[in-house]
């Protein structure tokens, strides 16, 4: 990382917070398909409940209806009657031979209606009670069981003969489940008084014609499920244990109704049976495929008016949503491949900005240190290269010369009397002079010729591949230009100025010695009367 530009790092720096930032996005988003998924499946859990809440309202009114039709022949409420009257006579309960005879009467009226019922119509239960306790008079689907009471287990059946009004549901008897639907059996259809009153009919079924409806409409599949902690409540006790032996428990609960065997294999997997505990909804992969489970509890006929018992079982539906699975996969798959061309774009215009910004930097930062370069390689007022630019300059030249074996002559220019020129007309004047004189001098020299500012009123030239004669022949030139001229706005000849030429030795000789010639030079020229051009040689 430290051998790393600036550039480069600020680009992986930012590069790494948006890839961060990318796949946050991809996250966030495929959280969001994900609630949006969950909400989905809660919604259509919902309408698979509702619709069967339903159907089992509708299934437990036809069984009512079923009961009432049966209940409105004259001849059947009349062997009731002769039947109930018998048994209580003969001491209640199951009765005795008399009751017997009314029981088979009454078998035979049924038993024909009663084959249609149950062929046609999915009818399990045909049953006939009457008196306080609820006393069993006939069960046309199991003719050997009766005389037993159902108070405290079959509650339609009690409230039904208490109230002398119909009463439907789910509820769980002494050998069956089942959707139930009782109808009080009077004399008479036609005068439905106390005096009447003979006693309940109840026809029931099961909830496998109820599941057949369903599976088309809601697009699943159900399991019914019943405790056994209430089968054990309501159940005979050799019936508990033949159910026990033909269906075998999960989890404390029995398979009461599918179509669909293999749901045992589904209640095996651990979230399943979770889920039958708790309610709800949940999404997993069984096998291949993708599988939505919703449970929620069943409440029996006295649930419904008694919310807080505890419900009888759950109710299991799952469906298939391989399907919608695909679409949030693909959907996760575009949202990557979108955040990654995102990614891919813009890392490139990031890197193609960061060059440009970088690269326009770094002219500005170039042209302002040549610019920075320039300055202090020039004096300020003259525009003249500096003193410092000279040892630089001069060094370098001096090398290139010595190596090609080229000669250069140097010059020292000297103003006369310029302390008198301040003193006389100002320090400003005196300036004005000196910038005067460098202009005039720089525009009169070769193109390859130099001009410094050596001192304060001093001027060093330098020119290159020019013999000492030469020289000399440009400074006389100067100087009587200078002279002729008006500098500074004084009068002509007012400025002047003395020059001390030498070229430097076909030997090598070090550099201040040749500038200390040229000094000496023009020092001879000041001593000689000023205005004036000398030259020193060198000797060979
Ligand atoms: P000489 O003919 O012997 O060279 O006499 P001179 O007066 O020119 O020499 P001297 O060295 O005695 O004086 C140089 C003067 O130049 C002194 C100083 O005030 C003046 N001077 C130096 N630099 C500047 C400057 O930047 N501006 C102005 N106005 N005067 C300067
Ligand atoms: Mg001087
Ligand atoms: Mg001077």
């Amino acid at each position: 990382m430290k051998n790393l530009s600036v550039r480069t790092r600020v680009f992986l720096w930012l590069s790494l917070f948006l890839a961060i930032s990318d796949a946050l996005f991809v996250w966030i988003n495929y959280r969001a398909e994900q609630t949006r998924f969950q909400n989905h499946l809660e919604q259509r859990s919902q309408y698979v409940h509702d619709l069967f809440a339903v159907e089992l309202g509708n299934t437990a009114l036809r069984m009512q209806q079923t009961a009432t039709f049966i209940a409105s022949m004259p001849e059947v409420q009349q062997a009731f009657l002769r039947g109930r009257k018998a048994a209580e006579a003969e001491g209640g309960g199951a009765g005795g031979a008399r009751a017997a005879q009314a029981r088979d009467n009454l078998l035979q009226l049924i038993r024909a209606p009663w084959q249609t019922l149950r062929d046609h119509y999915d009818t399990r239960q045909l049953h006939f009670q009457f008196g306080p306790n609820a006393t069993s008079f006939l069960r046309v689907h199991a003719t050997d069981r009766f005389g037993d009471d159902l108070e405290g287990v079959r509650h339609t059946i009690f409230d039904a003969l208490k109230e002398q009004s119909p009463k439907e549901g789910f509820e769980c008897g002494r050998i069956i489940c089942g959707i139930r639907g009782v109808t009080p059996v009077f004399r008479s259809s036609d005068n439905k008084s106390a005096a009447n009153f003979i006693g309940v009919l109840e026809a029931g079924t099961s909830f496998r014609t109820l599941l057949e409806l369903l599976e088309q409409p809601s697009q699943a599949k159900f399991a019914v499920l019943l405790s056994m902690s209430h089968l054990g409540e309501t159940y005979f006790p050799e019936r508990l244990a033949a159910l026990k032996r033909e269906n075998p428990a999960i989890d404390g609960n029995i398979v009461e109704a599918t179509l669909h065997p293999e749901v045992r294999e589904l209640l095996a997997i651990a979230q399943i049976g979770e889920l039958v505990k708790d309610s709800g909804t949940i999404w997993l992969k069984v096998g291949e495929r993708h599988m939505a489970f919703t449970a929620f509890p069943l409440r029996d006929y006295l649930g419904g008016r008694d919310a807080g018992r505890a419900p009888v079982g759950t109710v299991l539906a799952w469906m298939d949503v391989e399907q919608d699975i695909h679409h949030l996969q693909r959907d996760l798959a575009f949202n990557i491949a979108y955040a990654v061309a995102a990614f891919v774009i813009i890392e490139i215009l990031l890197f193609m900005a960061l060059r440009r910004a970088t690269f326009s930097l770094e002219k500005m930062i170039s042209n302002q240190t040549a610019e920075l370069r320039e300055m202090a390689a020039h004096d300020e007022l003259t525009g003249l290269y500096n003193r410092h630019y000279l040892d630089e300059f001069l060094h370098k030249e001096y090398a290139i010369a010595a190596r090609h074996d080229r000669m250069f002559s140097v010059v020292i220019m000297d103003l006369d009397h310029f302390k008198d020129i301040n003193d006389v007309y100002g320090h400003l004047l005196g300036d004005r002079v000196l910038f005067d004189t460098a202009r005039m001098v720089k525009g009169r020299l070769r193109a390859s010729d130099l001009a410094f500012r050596f001192g304060g009123e001093e001027f060093l030239l330098v020119l290159p591949d020019t013999g000492i004669d030469e020289a000399v022949k440009i400074c006389e030139e100067l100087r009587q230009h200078m002279e002729r001229e008006s500098i500074g706005g004084l009068p002509a000849g007012k400025v002047t100025a003395s020059f001390g030429v030498t070229q430097m030795a076909k030997s090598w000789e070090p550099l201040d010695v040749l500038l200390g010639r040229a000094d000496d030079a023009m020092y001879q020229a000041k001593s000689n009367g000023r205005n004036r051009v000398e030259s020193a040689t060198t000797v060979e």
